[in-house]
């Protein structure tokens, strides 16, 4: 079937499109109030008999502890890859609701815009892919590849039972690679990829000093002071040329590849603008990285919260008997969570006074992934994406963690693919929550390119 036959499905189609996604999108699935469940529900036998529509024949509702799973399946490509698109019918809560200029469940076009809680993430962006998939089958009654879909209704409230799940159903999730689409791309009118994700190691230390809080007048200068000592330990986590001074810390990150560099360049990304959307005075960070490495492919030691003594109004003169903070560091490729917390708490151990007792404690750790950029579904990724938008795609990474990624590659072993859709400004978890038809029905031409790529 001919590009040009895709592209005009798309276009005669263009308002029942849209007129679909507003039944998708009043429907209100707030995934974090229990009293909701219903609704969560009801979305949930939405989507599924809306599968069964465009012509999926497998299509089902699995109850889990909490929200449904919906999983649907076409294995009529005999012979052929099979992929599994990932994407989620739960939405975050609306609220504060006044600021909403129309109302979050009433979704409402303006300006080429649909705006709606979930119009973006992920209902719009999931529903392209959706729409692509029903292009093909109604185009030729059948698909190119053997797709799964796994759509969750819990990703708002941290997929609390898609793991076992995807643990359970291993076996029948088989597949060469992961599509999501529930990301930004890079800027407007610039289709994006992002292969790679940091991954997480948070800690929590605390040091111990007197056995219980001491008057600063009759003790002090005489025993340890935690807070102190706590402040020289974190002094001491980073070198001068903002270098983690943990041993063995960078061994096992992945350097960036010289392409990669040149590729995050070519970028359009300015320090200017990146100080203004942070309302920082200058930046700082590792000596010999652009900010986008910084914040892309390189890891990070940051504390994220300090307590110890006294911090109420007025003054009071003690010597406080323990001092915590809360740190977390982002990893790269290839490090392992674990053993980053392993060798953070030796080195703090090694450079802590003896005069004091110190605790170094994992809270939870996720591991980082990397998709390889010449693997064939990120290959056929780009070449959709140039095909529907009509510009070169961009390579990216993230410098947060997606953790269902993390769990496709573990539990699964196979790579993700991140095709966003959506745009910086779509407002994602605020008031006014939009998503750009142009990039719906770019969406929706991408996905189904998409799936012929991969033949
Ligand atoms: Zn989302």
């Amino acid at each position: 079937m001919s590009d040009q036959a895709i592209r005009d499905y798309v276009e005669a189609n263009r308002e029942r499109f849209v007129e679909e996604l507003k039944e998708f999108l009043r429907i209100p699935s707030v995934s974090t109030d229990p009293v909701n469940a219903g609704e969560v529900r009801r979305c949930a036998e939405w989507l599924a008999s809306h599968l069964r529509g465009i012509g999926l024949e497998t299509v089902e509702v699995h109850a889990t502890p909490g929200h449904p799973i919906v999983y649907a399946e076409y294995m009529g490509a005999v012979g052929k890859p099979t992929l599994l698109l990932y994407g989620h019918y739960d939405v975050q809560p609306p609220d504060p609701l006044e600021l909403w200029l129309t109302p979050p469940f009433e979704p409402d076009v303006r300006d080429n815009k649909i705006f709606a809680r979930g119009a973006t993430d992920d209902k719009g962006q999931l529903f392209a892919h959706i729409k692509g998939i029903e292009t093909l089958l109604a185009l030729t009654g059948e698909l190119p590849v053997n797709i799964k879909l796994l759509i969750e209704g819990e990703e708002e409230v941290g997929s609390k039972n898609l793991d076992a799940w995807i643990e359970a159903n291993k076996e029948r999730l088989a597949s060469e690679a992961v599509i999501i689409s529930d990301s930004p791309m890079f800027a407007p009118g610039l289709p994006s990829i992002t292969y790679g994700l940091r991954g997480l190691a948070y800690l929590e230390m605390t040091v111990r000093g007197p056995g219980h809080d001491l008057h600063s007048g009759l003790y002090g200068g005489g025993v340890p002071n935690p807070i102190n000592e706590l402040g020289r330990i974190i002094a001491k986590l980073h070198d001068e040329d903002g270098r983690i001074a943990v041993p063995g810390f960078y061994d096992a990150v992945r350097e960036l590849e010289s392409d990669e560099r040149e590729a995050f360049a070519r970028l359009p990304f300015t320090e200017e603008g990146f100080i203004a959307e942070t309302g920082v005075v200058g930046l700082t960070g590792e000596t010999g990285f652009t900010t986008l490495e910084r914040i892309w492919a390189r890891p990070t030691l940051d504390f994220n919260g300090i307590w110890g003594g006294f911090t109420g109004a007025g003054a009071k003169t003690v010597l406080p008997s323990t001092a915590s903070a809360k740190f977390s560091c982002r990893l790269v490729a290839d490090q392992n969570p674990d053993k980053i917390a392993a060798l953070v708490r030796d080195y703090v151990r090694s450079i802590a006074p003896e005069y004091v007792e110190i605790s170094v404690e994992l809270h939870h750790g996720g591991s980082p992934v990397i998709t390889e950029r010449d693997s064939r579904a990120v290959q056929a990724a780009l070449r959709a994406l140039k095909k529907s938008w009509d510009v070169d795609p961009v390579f990216v990474r993230g410098g947060g963690s997606i953790p269902v990624v993390a769990t496709f590659s573990e539990v699964l072993g196979v790579p993700t693919v991140l095709v966003g859709f959506g745009l910086d400004d779509d407002r994602l978890h605020s008031p006014n929550e939009k998503f750009n038809l142009e990039n719906f029905y770019a969406g929706i031409t991408t996905s189904a390119f998409l799936w012929n790529e991969l033949v």
